[in-house]
């Protein structure tokens, strides 16, 4: 279940130069490397708002400035069209490449229904059929930059969502969207571990028509139980991104084609939908943040010390991080900057996950490395471990010395996968 994005090399990114890559591998990689975050929205069984909540949240990201894209290759009943009030739009279709429809100046979608011939007509695809498309509206759709693509999936845990996860990469991040009666709370459970077993990081979770916002006296009514979504949140280690009330607003807004989100800022369900996209908006800043080579005095010293790991083979540092014979740790006393120990220490087997927990374990601040896969990555600042790529294949004693001299330059990612 680890196939991601480049069938070669499981890589998702743009680092991969793998000669066994088809010219559609290669195509897709270019167009995902184009993307810096790609974000599916998932749900255990349809009729939860899955859709209502993805084009909420590409429409808010769109007004946040961001460029976004939007995708909605939910086979089963394609409803971005009509949520967007885009139904009667047909993309124009050129040679290999098809040009998503303009929402507004900085949001793109392209919807499987944009393809059918009527809306009237039920979507009968075969399997096969189904995976290809997906695949297709990722790689043959000219997204062009983008900040966020928000991809409204097929419901359940089946080939379809796993196809998307698939195509986009391991790096994509998934939105479980839930309502909070006890049943659906079992189908999320489902997409918990779907997501945990794909290997995809989970974004969080999304308490949709939780509580009924009352016409008459605008306050809230429990009909279901709720917090069951961000009980299970809790269980599961997911982030509980925010509930979004059962508001006869949102249903109209959907029949009707305009997003909530444009005209409700300071209702209920506006608030409550602006909640959950803050922290969306912050990965951005985060991961950028991430990125810049951190100072000594930005890392967690423990009684004036940090450790810094560097993988090793053959004496120098390792360009591909998951193929290293050893990590060389340091210790740096952070008022001298200098290193007072060096240890050499064999990681064990190389298996997915395994090695951001071990080098956390070991007390790491800062790994320098060549390079490392996105995945692995967000592994590490899940484990509050720095980490800077695109380090020289030198010594360790080199790398770490120029790292506290400032002097450090890195390259690209040497290593994708
Ligand atoms: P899914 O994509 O999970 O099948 P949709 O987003 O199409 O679900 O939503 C199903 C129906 O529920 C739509 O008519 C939509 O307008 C409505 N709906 C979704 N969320 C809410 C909400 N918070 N309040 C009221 N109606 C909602």
């Amino acid at each position: 279940m680890s196939d991601h994005a480049c069938g070669s090399c499981s890589s998702s990114g743009s680092g991969c130069s793998s000669q066994d890559c088809s010219p559609e591998d290669m195509k897709l990689k270019k167009t995902l490397s184009k993307i810096k975050h790609k974000i599916v929205v998932i749900s255990g069984k349809g009729g939860v708002g899955k859709s209502t909540v993805a084009t909420n949240i590409a429409v808010a990201l769109s007004l946040a400035g961001k460029q976004v894209g939007l995708l909605d290759v939910d086979v089963h009943g394609p409803s971005v069209p009509r949520l967007l009030c885009l139904e009667d739009q047909k993309p124009h279709i050129g040679h290999e490449i098809i040009e998503p429809i303009s929402y507004s100046k900085n949001l793109w979608v392209m919807s499987l229904g944009f393809m059918l011939p009527s809306k009237e007509d039920p979507v009968i695809w075969r399997g096969p059929v189904k995976i290809g498309l997906i695949k297709q509206f990722v790689q043959d759709v000219a997204w062009g930059d983008l900040d966020f693509l928000i991809v409204d999936c097929p419901p359940g845990t089946g080939d379809e969502p796993l196809s998307a996860l698939q195509t986009l990469g391991s790096d994509a991040q998934a939105i479980i969207v839930t309502t909070p009666q006890g049943v659906a709370i079992d189908d999320v459970r489902r997409s918990v571990n779907f997501c945990k077993q794909v290997g995809n990081p989970i974004l969080g979770l999304v308490e949709n028509m939780s509580g009924f916002v009352c016409p008459d006296c605008g306050s809230i009514h429990n009909i279901f139980n709720t917090g069951g979504g961000e009980a299970l949140a809790k269980e599961t280690g997911v982030k509980f991104l925010g509930r979004i009330p059962l508001d006869p607003e949102v249903g109209r807004s959907g029949d009707e084609g305009y997003p909530i989100v444009r005209v409700d800022h300071e209702g209920i369900t506006g608030k409550a939908l602006n909640a959950i996209i803050k922290p969306i908006l912050n990965i951005s800043e985060t991961l950028q943040e991430n990125l810049k080579m951190p100072s000594v005095n930005d890392l967690k010293a423990k009684n004036g010390m940090i450790r810094i790991a560097i993988p090793v083979a053959g004496g120098k540092l390792c360009m591909h991080f998951g193929h290293c014979e050893q990590f060389a740790l340091l210790d740096v006393d952070t008022v001298t900057k200098g290193v007072v120990a060096t240890n050499m220490e064999t990681p064990p087997a190389h298996e997915p996950g395994i090695l951001p927990r071990w080098i956390a374990d070991q007390g790491v601040n800062l790994v320098l490395a060549g390079g490392m896969g996105a995945k692995a990555q967000s592994l590490f600042t899940d484990a509050g471990v720095r980490v800077v790529v695109g380090a020289p294949a030198e010594s360790p004693e080199n790398v770490v010395a120029s790292y506290l001299a400032g002097t450090l330059v890195t390259g690209q990612n040497t290593c994708d996968h």
